[in-house]
């Protein structure tokens, strides 16, 4: 099941590939088929194997040997590594389905906000639209009670974010992420309080973290725009896939419990 997972986070990597570059532009995802960007030629479906043809081709195109860069295997990798924790972390439930359309989205979210600086709302909608279907029929199979700490805790992040974006006036981050925040507020707080908070925390403290490695390495002033997007998904994936055990653990240290 978990290999699966893999293979299918590996193929979905693969998809977002092409959401990554043809969403913000405003073209169809699903015509014309993949071509290369240097000489036009069609990929062949044999050339189109996430991770392997990239690695075949020793990374350029088979017709004009244009290089193809190496964030397109890297991205169906990094999915294909989500799928299989999702998977691990959660089994065979419809919680892990919500979990998967969260990867999937982040990780097109993610490349997104670094090339364009925008988290765009067709994305999240989905999003939300996925993770509402998957929850729903976690309701219908194993009851109601995760949804008040879940909707608590949508609002939570909502007020965080809509927050800091009312006091900065927008400069500090866009409404991108202020609508995606209650949708990971939402999916995180489905597994409690824990993983819902140090998700939040976690996105404003690795935000922090690079920001400062940035600009004391020189790569970034302090008046630069890092676009927190990735930050925020870095935090949500923490808090799904660790948050409850480290908020219990603080528990302990503090002890609360
Ligand atoms: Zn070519």
């Amino acid at each position: 099941m978990i290999l699966l997972a893999g293979v299918l986070g590996l193929l979905i990597g693969s998809f977002l590939n092409v959401v990554i570059h043809r969403v913000p532009a405003g073209l169809s995802l699903v015509s014309p088929g993949s071509a290369c960007p240097a000489c036009a030629h069609p990929v062949r479906a044999y050339d189109n194997v996430p991770v392997v043809s990239w690695l075949v081709l020793r990374g350029r195109c088979r017709d004009c040997a244009a290089p193809i860069a190496v964030r397109y295997p890297l991205v169906e990798l990094a999915t294909g590594l989500l799928f299989v924790v999702v998977a691990w972390r959660f089994g065979s439930t419809p919680y892990a389905a919500a979990g998967l359309v969260v990867a999937a989205a982040g990780v097109a979210l993610f490349m997104i906000d670094l090339d364009h600086r925008r988290l765009p709302f067709s994305i999240t909608g989905a999003t939300a639209l996925g993770a509402v279907i998957a929850l729903g029929i976690d309701v219908v199979r194993h009851g109601a009670a995760p949804v008040p700490t879940a909707l608590l805790a949508a609002g939570a992040w909502l007020a965080v974010y809509g927050g800091i974006w009312l006091v900065t006036g927008g400069r500090g981050m866009g409404l991108g992420d202020v609508a995606l925040a209650p949708v990971l507020g939402l999916v995180l707080g489905w597994l409690g309080w824990g993983p819902a908070l140090v998700g939040l925390g976690a996105g404003f403290v690795v935000g922090a973290v690079v920001g400062v490695v940035l600009i004391a390495s020189g790569s970034a002033g302090a008046k630069s725009r890092v676009p927190h997007g990735p930050f925020l998904l870095t935090g949500a994936a923490a808090g799904m896939l660790v948050g409850a055990q480290l908020a219990s653990a603080y528990l302990n240290l503090v002890g609360l419990r």
